[in-house]
């Protein structure tokens, strides 16, 4: 008899999750222009048409705050506040600590408070040019965390001619905002792709997420590898993903190294940065670019929550030790340096 309870009791529950979770195995997946680059959600359960809007409208609600370029943002509104404190949007202060926080981490290899440099070479924009040698210089000394004051209560305040650039952590920031809107709408499963930002919640099934790494010698979509990974963001920043050719031919790349003033060069096209948290991968992925090979190794190896992979304009590859059992080599014009 009891048994019979528990089983009708079982039945019951089972009818009434089916009823509520109606959309549980929905999947659906948009592909829009936002935040300046191709953003696609991928979404393989608990997917509706109003979650999909809920997260590209917090897409374009963070590109509008953190925008340098765009007038009216936060960071245009804080860097044009000539020395007066400025309240922003909670976020935008979230981000900004966290740059700070990440700029301290990586010896300023990232650094926010190089706005001006970015602003100066324009790459990216229809304006890139290559600047005088004096022109760099008289940005570059602009730049310094100390000069981002702090005050709480969302609000801060810059000193000197210093101006705050969080591009290189924003999508990271955004993409963690897309599975903390996706976990709190039910959903195990998904991808979220901004422009090369990756993030991929849960699994495919039993299986981990095959995510493929760009060949950053080839125009299109190819791939030197995949990574098979779960629950985690795999971040890259690379020479080739925006650039300009001056008079001369030669090709600069948006990776500014903060104590040059110069576009980083240092042997390598590309970093991968593997970490479940996205804003520290997009952080340290465009700092471990500018650290290089040796240092960007050493880094990630004395750091657990992280692991990366390195390519160089030579086409070896190098694999943090943490990371070289989920990584397949498809493309053999590469080779794996052990
Ligand atoms: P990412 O594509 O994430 O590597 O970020 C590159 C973007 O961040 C550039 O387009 C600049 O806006 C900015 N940036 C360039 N160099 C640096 C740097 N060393 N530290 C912080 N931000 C940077
Ligand atoms: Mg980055």
């Amino acid at each position: 008899m009891k048994k019979r309870i528990v089983a009708v009791f079982l039945l019951c529950l089972l009818l009434m999750s089916a009823c509520v979770d109606s959309n549980a195995t929905v999947s659906m997946k948009e592909v829009q222009f936002v935040m300046s680059t191709v953003v696609s959600l991928d979404i393989r359960d608990h997917a509706s048409e109003e979650l999909m809007n809920k997260m590209m409208d917090r897409l374009e609600e963070i590109d509008v705050l953190m925008s340098l370029q765009k007038k009216g943002s936060d960071i245009d509104r804080v860097n044009e506040a000539k020395g007066e404190i400025t309240e922003v949007n909670p976020s935008t202060y979230h981000v900004i600590e966290k740059a700070i926080e990440y700029s301290e981490l990586t010896d300023r290899a990232f650094d926010p408070s190089i706005g001006l440099l970015v602003n100066l070479w324009g790459i990216g924009t229809e304006t890139a040019r290559l600047p005088s040698p004096e022109e760099i210089e008289t940005a570059r000394m602009t730049s310094g965390l100390e000069n981002i004051e702090l005050l709480g209560n969302n609000q801060l305040r810059l000193h000197g001619d210093t101006q705050v650039d969080i591009g290189a952590i924003a999508k990271g920031f955004a993409a963690d905002e897309m599975v903390r809107i996706a976990k709190e709408a039910g959903v195990k499963s998904a991808i979220f792709n901004l422009g090369g930002n990756v993030y991929v919640l849960g699994s495919k099934g039993t299986s981990p997420f095959r995510v493929g790494i760009q060949n950053p010698f080839s125009d299109r979509d190819d791939y030197l590898g995949i990574i098979d990974v779960k629950d985690t963001s795999v971040v890259t920043s690379g020479n080739y993903e925006r650039f300009f050719f001056d008079d001369a031919g030669k090709r600069y790349h948006h990776i500014l190294d903060p104590k040059t003033g110069y576009p980083a060069e240092n042997g390598l096209a590309g970093v991968t940065v593997v970490c479940s948290n996205s804003t520290m991968a997009d952080a340290l992925s465009t700092a471990i670019y500018v650290m290089g090979l040796e240092k960007g190794l050493a880094f990630i190896e004395a750091t657990e929550e992280a692991e990366a992979l390195f390519v160089t304009n030579t086409r070896d590859i190098h694999v943090s030790s943490g990371l070289r059992s989920f990584f397949t080599l498809v493309d053999d014009t590469f080779r794996i340096v052990e």
